[in-house]
């Protein structure tokens, strides 16, 4: 039996190969990841002028492919948005707002039901954002060829495969790159508020965010999002023959695709793992695996042509992890970073305004260790140690920002 599977596997691997060099358009990738993680766009940051050159590059591809428009203006759904990195949430209402930037296009199958393939195109810019980890970012370019120039890259790919594949799949597909996301998933919030498509009329989200650095030896590739849908895992180990993959059942994670499990719409979010450069300046294309990334892409084709002969997927809420609605009696107001490595602690990928940990002046980047008496290894043990207190508890928490150990008061 195992024998047989394996053998036609490699028949069936044989095939696909066969298939693979018109389905992803690899010359495609890397032109649209080199450009976009260029210097000419100076890390891409929201809501300057290299952010809206570089929606444009993304529309005039779009065009090219003739889907239709779906922004607010054309391609463009622009969306104001407050920030600034200096000056703290209290007096935030007083800012004046900026203009950020999604690209969204639709290719029109004549279908009942849509499936959106999103990815973030923004990155931190010149490191004045906050959301740098160099030790001193101030003026440097974060390309950000990982984080996201890879996703975009593959968004584009996949529009380019499902437009010219001869062949009218039962859903249409709508293709959005997102802006704000470094800020807190700005650009798909706001589209999730008031979408260019009605929400119920979403089959599925797929995402792409750092699909760039499969690693070679250990193939993995980690998959968030399979516990929103009973039909995902099961879809996804049936194509694969790869990947070691390395799945998330949570709907909610450090990227856009939460933003539409918060709908009730299943999501399956693809990543490739975190690295020494991850928001650094050196996050460059000449370490893209453009060979993996193309490899992914496939899998995700396979997926996509497998759901497509099912109805309308089913939409399951999954447990997440100290976000303030599960059965805690306590929030720090936290995103844990679910791919880091385990055993070192546990790594904090975004911080929600006005929650403990942020009037605590706890980071992005920060690494927590211990909670009050608790040891902190990873997330599971600090959902643990969560547990432990209640509302007004006053206590402190250990944690690495770079390479300073840091015990901070913090009160829930
Ligand atoms: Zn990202």
């Amino acid at each position: 039996m195992i024998k047989k599977i394996f053998f036609s596997g490699l028949m069936l691997a044989g095939i696909i190969n066969a298939t693979a060099q018109q389905r992803v358009p690899m010359d495609q990738i890397v032109r649209v990841a080199s450009y976009l993680s260029s210097d000419e766009l100076n890390g891409r940051g929201t809501g300057t002028t290299e952010e809206k050159k570089a929606a444009k590059f993304i529309a005039e591809q779009f065009e090219a492919m003739h889907l239709k428009p779906k922004g607010r203006k054309g391609y463009f759904y622009d969306f104001s948005y407050k920030h600034d990195a200096n000056i703290h949430d209290t007096i935030k209402a007083n800012l004046k707002p900026k203009i950020g930037r999604n690209v969204v296009a639709f290719l029109d199958n004549g279908a009942e039901n849509t499936i959106v393939i999103g990815a973030h195109y923004d990155h931190c810019g010149l490191g004045l954002d906050g959301n740098s980890l160099d030790a001193n970012p101030k003026g440097k370019i974060h390309n950000g060829a990982d984080d996201n120039a890879s996703g975009v890259a593959g968004v584009l790919a996949l529009a380019h495969y499902l437009s010219t594949n001869g062949f009218k799949e039962k859903n249409n597909f709508l293709f959005i790159t997102f802006s704000g996301e470094e800020l807190g998933l700005l650009g798909s919030k706001k589209w999730c508020e008031q979408p260019s498509i009605p929400l119920e009329k979403i089959n599925y989200m797929i995402n792409l965010d750092m699909i760039g650095r499969l690693n070679e030896s250990t193939k993995k590739l980690l998959v968030y999002g399979v516990g929103t849908s009973d039909i995902f895992k099961e879809t996804i180990d049936k194509n694969n023959a790869y990947f070691s993959i390395k799945y998330d059942s949570a709907g909610v994670g450090p990227s856009d695709h939460t933003s539409f499990y918060l709908k009730d719409i299943p999501v399956l979010h693809f990543f490739t793992g975190q690295h020494g450069d991850y928001h650094k300046p050196t996050d460059d294309a000449d370490k893209i695996n453009f060979n993996g990334e193309e490899k992914i892409l496939e899998l995700i084709i396979d997926i996509l042509n497998d759901l497509d002969t099912k109805p309308k997927l089913n939409f399951y809420k999954t447990k997440s992890v100290d976000m303030g609605n599960s059965s805690f009696k306590v929030t720090m107001g936290i995103m844990p970073d679910y791919a880091f490595d385990e055993s070192l602690g546990m790594r904090i990928d975004g911080v929600t305004d006005g929650k403990p940990a942020s009037k605590s002046g706890i980071q992005k980047g920060d690494i927590i260790i211990k909670l009050g008496t608790y040891k902190v290894d990873n997330v599971q043990d600090y959902t643990k140690a969560l547990g432990h207190f209640n509302k007004g508890d006053k206590t402190t928490v250990t944690l690495k920002r770079k390479s300073d150990i840091k015990t901070i008061n913090i009160q829930f």
